[in-house]
């Protein structure tokens, strides 16, 4: 089969492969989407109820503004997906797509390997609707998501599984490919039961709650959420009267937290801190529980609100969940082993569940999809003992060659993370500088990931949110931009950074 040979493919067409085709665009770039559009998981993850938990003048592009971005709230996923649409019209970016292109395979095609040096470095096996085409790169940019395509299912006993229940099993992946009729019609009337209590899972709920509205008989139409871990939940982006990017998203709050390369004083400075960091999360949480009714519901977390920060899993709460659970149609179980009779779920407490129908939150397994695609050896490089996916400047990993990964660290804004990382490698293939040496970049991810390990138990999921703006510092200096990005140092200590601060290549200070 014909190898067709282009010097730069993005695999995947969500928020990370559009950033990275506009930042690429002067290498007319093939974008291998396996789907018929763009949009990544806000088209194929999210639900009737779905919205951005992000505001929007942090999920923005850093030259295209949303449609009222001063609006506080939040838009739903038909909003976002507009906004990508119109931004790829916008800057022309359709033409690069080729839809319904699903990579299945790829291959190291070279024994050198030189940034752009006109030789085809990678082949990469495209399955469309009818054949197999084998394209060829010098570089691709893998935006494949940590989300979607390969779901995770609990693993269950002997006779504990799916088999042994009478009612219906799906992931939350099956679900959000039903449409408003499709949803409703499944929820109505039914007992059902919600693993997880993430993002997903919470929205699930209250689709379940909304759904079984008026439902008169006792026990029908109503939710149970099996919860594992709690973790934090916020109703809004205002902590006691004070904006939230207060306490985590400005040069002086972060000030507080540990970042890579500082010095013993610095080190020394964030141990002294430590009580200020602990007084923050704690505010944060006093006024989470004076809010919301976490400890009627046994729902208060065993960990500190900063922990969640620390690994991007703070969930903004829908506004009906806890009125919904107040009025009984959405009940909590805290269990962490659970496993299926032929009624239902029943839990390590011998307590049983009874259930039309069980829908996994359970999440997706993305490096799985990665290792689906990426040949030996380079698959095993994809994740460190510690689980975490090691990857200089959230893009490169140091033993893969001609490869970069977007999307995969992430932070609370992974549309602004995205999109700076996509600015920093268009320089990066431009020849504008070079990376350092392989030990520099092993020892840069080291130290952030002793620092995710530090903050938070939940580190694998490999977050830099305590540390953002001082990512981006470091990836401005390497591409040879001043850091500091605003206006006045009064701004500069207490105004949040967004895509916005990263227009213009302001001019190095000296
Ligand atoms: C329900 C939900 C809510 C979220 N809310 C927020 C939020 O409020 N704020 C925030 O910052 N982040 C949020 N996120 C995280 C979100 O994943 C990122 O913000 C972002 O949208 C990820 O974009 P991406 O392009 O990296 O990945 P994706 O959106 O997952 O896009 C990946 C694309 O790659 C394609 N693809 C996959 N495999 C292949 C293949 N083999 N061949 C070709 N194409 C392939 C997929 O079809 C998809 O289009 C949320 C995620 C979910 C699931």
């Amino acid at each position: 089969m014909a190898v067709i040979f282009s010097k730069i493919g993005i695999i995947g067409g969500g928020i990370s492969g559009l950033a990275a085709a506009k930042q690429l665009a002067q290498y007319e770039p093939l974008v291998l989407e396996a789907t018929d559009s763009i949009g990544g998981v806000w088209k194929h993850c999210s639900f009737r109820t779905t919205k951005l938990q992000t505001p929007r003048c942090d999920y923005e592009f850093s030259d295209y503004p949303w449609p009222l971005r001063d609006n506080t709230s939040f838009p739903s996923y038909t909003e976002i997906l507009d906004y990508l649409n119109s931004y790829a019209t916008h800057f022309d970016l359709f033409k690069f797509i080729k839809f319904n292109s699903r990579v299945i395979e790829i291959r190291l095609a070279a024994d050198n390997y030189s940034l752009l040096s006109g030789e085809p470095v990678w082949e990469v096996a495209v399955q469309t609707s009818d054949n197999i085409q084998w394209y060829s790169f010098e570089f691709i940019v893998v935006c494949m998501g940590k989300y979607g395509d390969v779901p995770i299912i609990p693993k269950y006993g002997k006779n504990k599984g799916p088999e042994v229940f009478k009612g219906k099993v799906m992931h939350s992946q099956e679900y959000s490919k039903l449409n408003e009729d499709e949803s409703c019609e499944l929820l109505k009337g039914k007992k059902v039961v919600v693993v997880g209590y993430k993002k997903s899972a919470i929205d699930l709920a209250v689709e379940c709650a909304q759904a079984n509205q008026g439902e008169e008989e006792e026990g029908e139409g109503c939710c149970t959420m099996v919860v594992r871990t709690s973790h934090w939940i916020v109703p809004h982006y205002s902590i006691w009267g004070l904006p939230f990017y207060l306490f985590y998203s400005t040069r002086f709050s972060q000030f507080l937290h540990q970042r890579p390369n500082q010095g013993t004083l610095r080190n020394l400075l964030c141990l002294l801190l430590s009580p200020a960091r602990k007084a923050t999360s704690k505010m944060i949480e006093s006024y989470l529980l004076w809010k919301l009714p976490l400890i009627k519901y046994g729902l208060k977390p065993d960990h500190p609100f900063e922990e969640d920060y620390a690994s991007c899993q703070m969930a903004i709460l829908p506004d009906t969940f806890f009125q919904e659970a107040d009025k009984g149609n959405i009940n909590f179980k805290r269990a962490s082993n659970w496993w299926f009779w032929e009624g239902g779920v029943e839990f390590e407490d011998k307590t049983k569940l009874e259930a039309d129908l069980v829908i996994l939150a359970t999440g997706y397994d993305g490096k799985k999809k990665l290792r689906d695609v990426l040949p030996q050896p380079f698959s095993t490089f994809l994740e460190l003992p510690s689980g975490i996916m090691p990857l200089y400047r959230g893009t490169i990993n140091p033993y893969i060659p001609n490869m970069a990964f977007m999307g995969y660290v992430e932070s609370v804004s992974n549309l602004h993370t995205s999109e700076i990382r996509c600015k920093w490698l268009a320089r990066l293939i431009g020849g504008k500088f070079k990376l350092p040496s392989r030990e520099k970049m092993v020892e840069q991810i080291k130290t952030e990931t002793e620092i995710m390990k530090k903050t938070t138990r939940f580190y694998k999921r490999t977050c830099i949110s305590t540390f953002s703006i001082n990512h981006s510092d470091e990836i401005c200096e390497e591409m040879g931009w001043s850091s500091w990005r605003k206006k006045s140092w009064l701004a500069e200590a207490f105004s949040p950074y967004n895509s916005r601060d990263y227009q213009q290549p302001h001019t190095v200070l000296n």
